[in-house]
């Protein structure tokens, strides 16, 4: 038999924003509340995109060339 001396609560569970994992408030979880630093990347892009949307500038329209009028 093994006593139980001393035990230690379970860990705080939070939920991943990004993928809805459990992950234990601890403080060796440095990507809390996220499980991993990818969904942390992934979480902050979403965010970047959804709050600033960058304009993405297309090809400049600048190969418009004007033939010379012909004089006859
Ligand atoms: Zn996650």
């Amino acid at each position: 038999m093994t006593g139980n001396a001393g035990k230690t609560p379970p860990p705080r569970l939070v939920k991943c924003p990004a993928c809805g994992r459990d992950v234990p408030w601890l403080p060796q979880s440095r990507y809390r509340p996220f499980c991993s630093e990818r969904c942390r990347n992934t979480d902050l892009g979403a965010w970047a995109s959804g709050a600033y949307r960058i304009p993405q500038s297309g090809p400049s329209e600048d190969g418009e060339e004007w033939e010379s009028k012909r004089e006859g």
